[in-house]
């Protein structure tokens, strides 16, 4: 199969992404980093906003979801809204808030399991952790990333001789008593508790008791990499979703001047409903664009007609069809790795799209010369969900549930394909540039 450097060069970005983004709180900080080196300033939501065409903004909330946006140069009730949206968050294990312990000699971390990961491939994984941290200051506390590059922390398998069924029940773990990661080993006269403040200490350069809080990730330490005989697909952690945050990103940064508003919200929370303050069911995304009409000058009337003229594109990935497991897929909706954007359909309203929306996303694919498929679920089995459905019914705007093949969803190493990447980036550059 033959690759060109730009699809390359493209899938690189997202591993260099990706691999930056071990957090959702560094996803969005890389996400910032890249804004600002094109020239897109930051708006704090607790400050006065003033806008104008042409002008190109992000802002922040929580630290953890982001919305980026160009403001268009035509009358934005005439105009309307362009929304891409995507997930920063992607499940796996999160420290508790009092999480070390000693247990035989052993210092372990306890964990809670956010979303809903595949546990079993988070054993024997070189493990480190990266978050945020508050810490103690004059007048309050600061909010602080951290992140371990070196491997602290591991959940290392039961032998086979312990687990003599493990190949024909699958590996299991209880989540209370089997999941904490082990750190080390404990030492005379420092308590669990001691050992584990000691190297977030040391990074901060602050003194261990001046720790507050934390919301800290078990992350893999492993890069991205490309496989495949002809390098034609990439694996990585956090594919689901930081893919798609970056394909919108890249595609809002590549788009033309155009004159409709553009936006990307990538939210926070999608793994566990997305019901928070700034996740896509709270009300990050209508507060944003309540200021973008007020910016404009709108009415009620002309916000209405804004809404009305309006398109959500909600990017996340994708299950693409794994020839080992041929009975699990709906036989007649494959959606094949390296094949195109995949527009996701489930008539319980799992996912937004229409019949029109998805019309209108097979015309962005058509205008960026890229080939898309159409998914569905087996019948037979629960389908998932993700921000489209809850963004679709908080905005009230036309929606379209879209993303990559993706192999292995939720496990902690998720792989894809390095064509469909791109392919995405052209389909939501289209969508952008009308
Ligand atoms: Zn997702």
């Amino acid at each position: 199969m033959n690759i060109p450097a730009a699809a390359r060069a493209q899938a690189q970005d997202l591993l260099d992404f990706v691999d930056a983004s071990p957090s959702p709180w560094h996803a969005v900080r890389e996400c910032e980093r890249r804004l600002q080196a094109a020239g897109f300033s930051r708006l704090e939501e607790s400050e006065r906003w003033t806008l104008a065409p042409g002008g190109r903004h992000f802002t922040v909330r929580d630290g953890s979801s982001l919305i980026a946006f160009v403001v268009g140069s035509q009358a934005a009730a005439a105009a309307g809204l362009t929304l891409i949206g995507a997930h920063t968050d992607s499940p796996g294990l999160r420290l508790k808030p009092k999480p070390a312990e000693e247990a035989a000699g052993m210092l372990r971390l306890g964990v809670e399991v956010y979303g809903g990961p595949l546990l079993a491939t988070f054993a024997d994984r070189d493990l480190s952790l990266a978050g945020r941290v508050n810490v103690r200051t004059a007048d309050g506390f600061a909010s602080h990333l951290v992140c371990f590059e070196q491997p602290l922390l591991r959940l290392p398998n039961l032998a086979i001789h312990m687990n003599r069924e493990v190949n024909e029940t699958g590996l299991k773990f209880n989540k209370q008593t089997e999941l904490p990661l082990l750190l080390g080993i404990a030492a005379d006269g420092s308590s669990a508790e001691a050992r584990f403040r000691q190297p977030l200490a040391d990074q901060l350069g602050v003194e261990p008791a001046d720790l507050l809080t934390w919301e800290l990730v078990a992350w893999d330490t492993q890069k991205g990499s490309f496989w495949g005989v002809d390098g034609e697909f990439i694996a990585d952690s956090q594919l689901d979703n930081l893919a798609s945050c970056h394909a919108a990103l890249f595609a809002l940064l590549a788009a033309p001047p155009a004159s409709g508003n553009r936006l990307v919200a990538l939210f926070d929370h999608e793994e566990v409903g997305s019901e928070s303050a700034a996740g896509a069911g709270g009300s990050f995304v209508a507060d944003v664009i309540a200021r973008l009409a007020a910016g404009a000058g709108l009415d009620v009337e002309d916000q209405r007609r804004m809404l009305a003229r309006s398109f959500f594109i909600s990017a996340d990935m994708a299950h693409a069809w794994n020839p080992n497991f041929p009975a699990a897929y709906e036989p007649g909706h494959h959606a094949l790795v390296n094949a195109g954007p995949v527009i996701k359909s489930n008539a319980n309203q799992r996912y937004s799209t229409t019949a029109d929306s998805a019309a209108r996303f097979m015309g962005f694919c058509a205008r960026a010369g890229v080939p898309c498929q159409q998914y569905a679920h087996r019948t037979d089995l629960g389908c998932g969900s993700t921000i489209g459905p809850v963004v679709a019914a908080r905005l009230g705007i036309a929606s379209v549930d879209v993303g990559s093949p993706l192999w292995a969803m939720h496990s902690i190493r998720e792989s894809a394909g390095v064509l469909d990447h791109a392919y995405l980036i052209a389909a939501l550059t289209a969508a952008f540039s009308q």
